[in-house]
């Protein structure tokens, strides 16, 4: 949707109330930030009109990042790790978005991020913004809202955005379909490896980091070759590309400027091929068919006629009274 193209009247409140808004995150202040964040994150119709009106005025001063996933389970270090990190950049003169996809957190009302003591001198840095998972219904939801104001912290002017999630469920995939770099964060167990290949984690890592390698540095180089030799039977991603595995400890800050060394390395590598571009179209291009497909999902839940038929067909199936295929072609039909 162009601005140009919405409504009269999205158009006026789109003047009204929102240039403010886009002039604000452009001149990279905070709180016209957090505000549109909040836009997108509402679950009203109008806000939602608002916040896509704000992000399309917003697009050509986004792209400029560096979008780093970062995966691991619960415990493994991740916050520890990211507020080094984020720290490191920050001396680089760089500055940094966190932002995090966690679906469970509208189950538990918390979420990862939630709590802001996590990265303490992270988020009390003026340099950084740090931003919990919004809370969906649905991964879908979730993964949207995250994906939009990856583009709003980029039209802020981030250098950085780092999108964190939990171990768990199908957010790794969707992390990785948001990000140039997907890196997954093991703990050097035994075993820990073959629970991430198994759960095919291994196979979207760009970046594979064992960290906490501080306790046992031996058990660490272990668990290295031990992955290293796990990524050797995966099919590569890019054939330009061997995913490092590098060790590391987050708590002693010790390994962070080389994880940011192989993050450039790749970015490096994959530009000059122009696999780093193309992965971005490709993401773009399947971004609007998730778009699509909640769409279509949406409008057919909420078609009167389906809404009436539904309960039915559903009970006729599953008496085996009427086939799937016939209830569905019939549920359908009503879209046309
Ligand atoms: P998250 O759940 O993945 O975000 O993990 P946290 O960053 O909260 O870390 C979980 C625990 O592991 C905390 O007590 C950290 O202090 C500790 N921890 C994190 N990184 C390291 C590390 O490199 N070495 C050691 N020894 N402990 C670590």
């Amino acid at each position: 949707m162009n601005v140009s193209e919405t409504s009269p009247a999205t158009l006026s409140e789109f003047d009204a109330i929102d240039h403010a808004l886009v002039d604000g995150v452009l001149a990279r202040q905070l709180r016209p930030l957090a505000k549109t964040i909040t836009l997108i994150e509402s679950q009203r119709e109008d806000h939602k009109l608002r916040a896509r009106a704000v992000i399309e005025a917003l697009l050509p001063h986004t792209g400029g990042a560096m979008r780093v996933g970062i995966s691991g389970v619960p415990g493994v270090g991740k916050s520890t790790f990211i507020e080094g990190l984020g720290l490191y950049l920050i001396e680089q003169g760089l500055r940094v978005a966190v932002l995090a996809v966690d679906p469970s957190s509208s189950l538990t009302g918390g979420s990862i991020l939630g709590d802001k003591t996590r990265m303490e001198h992270l988020s009390h840095h003026p340099q950084a913004f740090i931003r919990p998972s919004p809370s969906a219904c649905s991964l879908g939801g979730v993964a949207e809202k995250t994906r939009e104001t990856m583009l709003v912290c980029e039209a802020a002017g981030f250098d950085v955005i780092i999108v964190e999630t939990v171990g768990v469920g199908q957010s790794e995939t969707a992390v990785a379909n948001m990000t140039d770099i997907f890196c997954l964060l093991q703990l050097p167990n035994a075993g820990d490896d073959l629970q991430a290949i198994k759960k095919g984690i291994m196979e979207i890592a760009d970046l594979v980091v064992v960290n906490k390698a501080d306790i046992d540095p031996a058990a660490a180089m272990r668990a290295k070759s031990q992955i290293k030799t796990a990524l050797h039977m995966l099919r590569p991603m890019s054939q330009n590309w061997t995913v490092p595995v590098l060790t590391l400890s987050a708590l002693n800050q010790d390994g962070v400027a080389e994880f940011w060394e192989q993050v450039t390395n790749y970015r490096t590598v994959l530009t000059r091929t122009g696999e780093f571009e193309a992965k971005r179209r490709h993401q773009a291009l399947a971004w609007m068919w998730d778009m699509i497909d909640a769409g279509l999902r949406s409008r057919f839940r909420n078609h009167p006629q389906v809404k009436q038929t539904l309960p039915q067909l559903a009970a006729a199936v599953e008496q085996g009274t009427t086939t799937p295929s016939v209830a569905a072609m019939r549920l359908l039909g009503y879209l046309n």
